[in-house]
């Protein structure tokens, strides 16, 4: 019998080599405006179905111009990473195998996939070993994941099952951070019910990371309520990593449970060069990362670990009296938000063992020393300044208005008129940001794919905006 899959798969796998194979000349950032975008995609809904290899034909056509380039190597904007070969193609297997990932009974070679490869990953991020965990879509969901263990452990502390209970008169949370920490952590706290005004700032060191003596009388003054600390492995703009040795044992005196921000430095503990900046992070509670970002995994993809393994059980469990559970195997919906999910644990699997432990630390160690190479090579430029040099693989840079008495407004419209022709020269990519009242260009690296003549070509676009622009 003739397949029905082979001419939409066929097609798809031409359309995926034809893109994946030709990244080096495609612009990094899509050149398409909003209303281009539309009038390509927006077609009236079809009546009457379509064969397969058109629509797929159609959806690469319509969409070709709105597609990011950030599966390839000269992609600096936000913190992105690309996608290793057997991830992506175990991503493809996922969708071809789709099974419904919740429990050990409906797809059970998923439910061991997780298992093994979670054991994996707290053993190449060095966790403790006993740590239960969950995959997840990413960071977000992650730090959600984590805090809502950290809230049934802290309030059953203080004598309230908040399974049954609620937040509602409870004992006040405090959640203490740093003014510096993720957007995501915000909107973790509002789906919790924690709500914002539980957040308690203590304030940077110039550095960028919390000063340990302030935390500790932040942490005083909330003697009597459950605490909850987040700190950061890797701060989005500067790749700054808290003083977990000092910090963990400070917030555990007074009875914090600590969680700790790693969505992509986490990963330097892979690493043995840039391991010593986690030291101490193995003493935290909890930890959030994602696999979409360093890790190279396809989209959909992060990594919730907590110790104590009851309490994120009891935050998470989901018994339905009409399904079958095998009580020695894993059954995802027990750790995870989700009930019925996609199999993401495929991916990871196949990244972990595409790269290995030594590709995974090779990965990591490459990416440091191009996030370095180009924030010395953009900076060293006539017109150009270092704002923070590369920690990990992130680091900032700025343009200098070169007129008489220029203010820093000045100095922030010719960054961002830098940024912007950069970014539409095609050539490379780059996110801008705001840090600490300065308009920077961010410097981000994490795609297995960026090598050195990125790099060469990375630095030359820059030195030609800037050569123009002095013209
Ligand atoms: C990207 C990022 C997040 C959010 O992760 P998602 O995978 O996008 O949910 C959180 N914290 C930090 C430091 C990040 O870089």
């Amino acid at each position: 019998m003739p397949s029905k899959f082979k001419k939409s798969l066929t097609k798809a796998l031409e359309h995926g080599l034809n893109y994946l194979d030709d990244l080096d000349n495609f612009p990094a950032y899509p050149q398409a405006s909003l209303d281009e975008l539309r009038s390509a995609i927006n077609k009236p809904l079809n009546e009457e179905g379509l064969p397969p290899e058109q629509v797929i034909d159609d959806l690469v056509n319509d969409t070709k111009n709105g597609i990011v380039g950030n599966s390839g190597g000269r992609f600096f904007g936000w913190v992105i990473g690309g996608a290793v070969p057997a991830a992506l193609a175990a991503d493809w297997m996922t969708s071809v195998w789709d099974q419904n990932s919740g429990m050990f009974t409906v797809a059970p070679a998923a439910s061991v996939v997780e298992e093994t490869c979670g054991n994996w990953l707290i053993d190449i991020l060095d966790l403790p070993p006993k740590a239960s965990f969950a995959f997840v879509t990413g960071c977000q969901m992650a730090h959600v994941t984590c805090l809502a263990a950290a809230r049934n452990s802290i309030l059953k502390k203080h004598g309230w099952d908040v399974e049954t209970r609620g937040l509602n008169g409870s004992p006040k949370i405090k959640i203490i951070t740093s003014d510096q920490k993720h957007g995501t952590i915000d909107r973790a706290v509002r789906l919790l019910g924690f709500g914002t005004d539980c957040l308690e700032f203590v304030p940077d060191n110039d550095d960028g990371g919390i000063n340990v003596e302030l935390m500790d009388k932040k942490l005083a003054e909330f003697e009597d309520n459950p605490k909850i600390v987040l700190l950061q492995a890797g701060d989005v703009n500067t790749g700054f990593v808290d003083n977990f040795e000092e910090l963990i044992p400070t917030a555990h005196k007074h009875n914090a449970w600590v969680h700790i921000d790693g969505a992509f430095g986490l990963w330097a503990s892979a690493s043995a060069k840039h391991k010593h900046l986690m030291k101490g992070v193995n003493k935290a509670d909890s930890w959030a990362t994602d696999g979409h970002k360093w890790l190279n995994v396809p989209y959909d993809s992060g990594f919730a670990f907590i110790v104590d393994r009851e309490s994120h059980y009891n935050a998470m469990a989901q018994k339905a009296a009409y399904i079958t559970h095998i009580d020695e195997a894993r059954d995802q919906m027990s750790w995870n938000p989700e009930f019925s999910r996609r199999g993401r644990g495929f991916a990871s699997y196949a990244a972990i063992r595409e790269l290995g432990r030594k590709g995974i630390e090779e990965l990591i160690n490459r990416n440091c020393e191009q996030a370095t190479a180009i924030v010395d090579g953009i900076s060293s430029l006539d017109g150009a300044e270092v704002v923070s040099a590369a920690m990990l693989n992130q680091g900032l840079v700025r343009f200098l208005d070169p007129k008489e008495n220029a203010t820093v407004e000045d100095h922030n419209e010719r960054t961002k008129i830098v940024v912007e022709k950069i970014n539409n020269s095609g050539e490379a990519f780059f996110s801008p940001t705001t840090y600490k009242g300065t308009f920077c260009m961010r410097v981000s690296v994490s795609s297995w794919l960026t090598n050195d003549n990125d790099v060469k070509r990375t630095i030359n676009i820059a030195e030609k905006v800037l050569k123009e622009l002095n013209k």
